[in-house]
This record gives C-alpha cells, structure tokens and sequence, in this order.
C-alpha cells in the first residue's frame, strides 16, 4: 500500500511558478518562502518539489469538500448568503502548533494527519458545486497558494459557468503568485496570525511577506478581508493589537477586520479560550485605529452586535447576523446605504434571496462522482 507522500508524489504535474537559477537549482514562486530546489528536493510545504530539473506541483485530487455559508469564511462584505462549495488541499507552507485544519494542513509532516487524497477533475468539482446551489467556490482548510496552479486550473471552470472564485490564506504570498492568480480570483481572505516577526517565526513564517501581501492585495483590485484568531497571550496585547489594526487601516479604513476566539487545538491546548470580552476589547482598539468595519466572530450572540454590518456613516443597520446566518438584509440593489445612500465597500449581489445553508453541510444530492485513490 502506498504512502501518502508517495500518492502525492504521483498526483503532480509540472508547475508553472518557478524559474531556474544559475546552479540548477529551481526558484518556486508560490509563496513567500521562494524555496530554492536542488534535484530530488521538495520545499518547505512538501508538495512540491524538483523532479529532473521539473518543478512537479500538486494535480488532480482535493483533501476535502464541504459547502459552507460564505459567512464561515469569514467574508461579510461579499453576496452575503451564498453557498461557498468549499474545497481543501493537503500541506502548508506553515505549522502552526493551533492549527484548526491541521488533520490535512500537516498531513504530510504529521504522522498523526491522516487525511487520503480524492481524485477529481476540476469541471467535477464545478458541476457538483453548481448541484449544491453554490455562487462561489472557495479553496480553504490548508494553504491554498501552495497549489496555486489546481485552484487557478479549478477556477478557470468555475468562472465560465458563472461562480465567483475565492483565497482563504494565511497571505504568505509573493508578486509572482498574486500577478498569476489575479485574473481568477476574486476575493481573498488574509489570515492575518500576530504583528510580531517573532511570533510568525515561531509558525515557520516571517511577517513582512504577509504584509506586503496584504499592500498588493488591495492595491491590485482583489476583495480582501482580514481575520486574526486572537490567542490568549500569544497575539492579544494592546500593543500588537494597535499596531496590527493600524496597519489595517492605513492600507484601507475599508478593509473588513474580523477578530474571532480561539479554543484548544492541535498542540496549542494551555492558553485559555477567547472571551466575549476580550474580543469586544480587540474590536475597540481596532475602531480607535480608523477600521470602519470591524466584526466578532466565533461566539454567536455573545458580542454586542458586532456580527452584524452597520453603514459607517450614518450608522444604520445592513446585514443582522447570528452566526452564520443572516437574520436581516438591507443593502441596495446597487451595494448602498439605503439611509443616506453612501456607497457600503464590499462586492454585493443585487439581491438577498435566503440561505441554502446557515451552517456548514455535506455536499448532497447526486453523489459527487469522486474516487478515493488506493
Ligand atoms: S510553495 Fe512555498 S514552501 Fe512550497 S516549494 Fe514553493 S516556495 Fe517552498
């Protein structure tokens, strides 16, 4: 019986973000580690890797699929209500010790990360998301610029039959890899972990190619939201929280923040869960930086109104939510206050026609045709 790695190894085909040094090495591009690759050597996220001097990237299967509300995201300023069909890949360019995905983020690293591959064909992915009643198509769960080739690959289909195209990454990005998704992705959200190099580097990253990232993102057209899990002690000092949310707000007041509680996963089960309190003080210290829209998530009911979308200018309620659903809907045809008219930043359906879902669910209907690889 085959390895994982080994299944992996086979499901590849040769990548498109990457150049040939000098010394033979290959230089990949898809995200902010830049990994230099002899012969034989696969990068830090270990699913791609030098084969004969080839970049060989991962091709034809996902990890998962789930439809979720786009809400769980989190995006909250864009066509409120879809159904996000939701797929996942295998690896990260990351390890960090809370990971909430880390059954398939470190199933290669992690002998205890079991998650097998399933074969799929990018238009099967497209014609079950359809079935399900989708208006968007998210890759999310692991990091999904290390298979930025598959999803732009997935994505192309996607947006001939109509669906919108999303991110959900930790932003460890390079220019090379945003000029190559920025024709098939629409929204992108920034996982945005700290605002201290230290910390990244404690999760196998560095801050600054998050944060240039981040400045490309928006200056390139993208819809990007922000989310930061706040962690007990590890990310929630006033300081950070200032400088994290200034840098927000200098990029753009616009740009959605989203603060959300953390609970015990993975290796990270000592700091204590989140309070409804600590995220509201969080919020607080965000609108204090000039953050117009600035959102508490994973306590439903519990945070003084900051699930729901207010206009920032004359205050008036748009979206009531409790969790993931929406309990009110106010935004005009046209993506404005209908108050005071003033535009409400965000990418807005013309309409509010209900929720398939309000939680995430199993793809049903007609079984998606995919295959466990053996
Ligand atoms: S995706 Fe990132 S970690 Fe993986 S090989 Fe490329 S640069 Fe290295």
């Amino acid at each position: 019986m085959s390895t994982l790695a080994e299944l992996l190894t086979q499901s590849t085909r040769e990548g498109e973000l990457y150049d040939r040094l000098p010394d033979g090495r290959l230089r990949c591009y898809a995200c902010g580690h830049c990994c230099p690759l002899p012969e034989g050597a696969a990068g830090v996220c270990k699913v791609r890797f030098n084969q004969h001097g080839r970049l060989q990237v991962p091709w034809g299967y996902v990890g998962g699929v789930q439809c979720d509300p786009i809400e769980k995201k989190p995006f909250f300023h864009a066509h409120p209500g879809a159904l996000a069909y939701s797929f996942g890949m295998l690896g990260c360019d990351l390890h960090c010790g809370y990971c909430q995905n880390w059954v398939t983020s470190q199933a290669i690293r992690d002998p205890r990360a079991v998650a097998p591959p399933i074969d799929a064909a990018a238009d099967q992915l497209v014609r079950d998301a359809l079935r399900q009643g989708a208006r968007v198509i998210v890759s999310t769960y692991n990091e999904p610029l290390i298979t930025s080739e598959w999803a732009v690959e997935i994505f192309r289909a996607a947006k001939g039959a109509g669906l919108v195209t999303g991110f959900v990454s930790n932003g460890n990005g390079t220019p090379e890899v945003l000029e190559y998704l920025r024709p098939w992705v629409d929204l992108y959200k920034v996982v945005l972990k700290s605002f201290d190099d230290r910390h990244y580097r404690e999760l196998g990253g560095r801050l600054e190619p998050i944060l240039d990232t981040i400045r490309r993102l928006h200056a390139m057209g993208f819809w990007m939201e922000i989310v930061t899990l706040l962690i007990p002690g590890f990310n929630d000092s006033r300081d950070e929280l200032q400088r994290l949310t200034s840098f927000v707000a200098s990029v753009s007041p616009d740009i959605p923040w989203h603060v959300t509680a953390f609970h015990g996963d993975y290796k990270m089960t000592d700091p204590p869960n989140t309070t409804p309190e600590m995220l509201l003080g969080a919020a607080a210290i965000a609108r204090e930086s000039g953050l117009r829209h600035v959102y508490a998530g994973n306590l439903p009911g519990q945070v003084d109104g900051l699930e729901d979308t207010r206009c920032a200018v004359c205050n008036e309620l748009l979206i009531a939510r409790l969790g993931y659903r929406i309990k009110a809907y106010a935004v005009t045809r046209d993506g404005r206050c209908p108050s005071c008219a003033a535009p409400v930043p965000g990418r807005w359906s013309e309409a509010f026609d209900g929720q398939i879902a309000s939680h995430p669910v199993r793809p049903g209907g007609p079984r998606l045709n995919l295959l466990r690889s053996s």
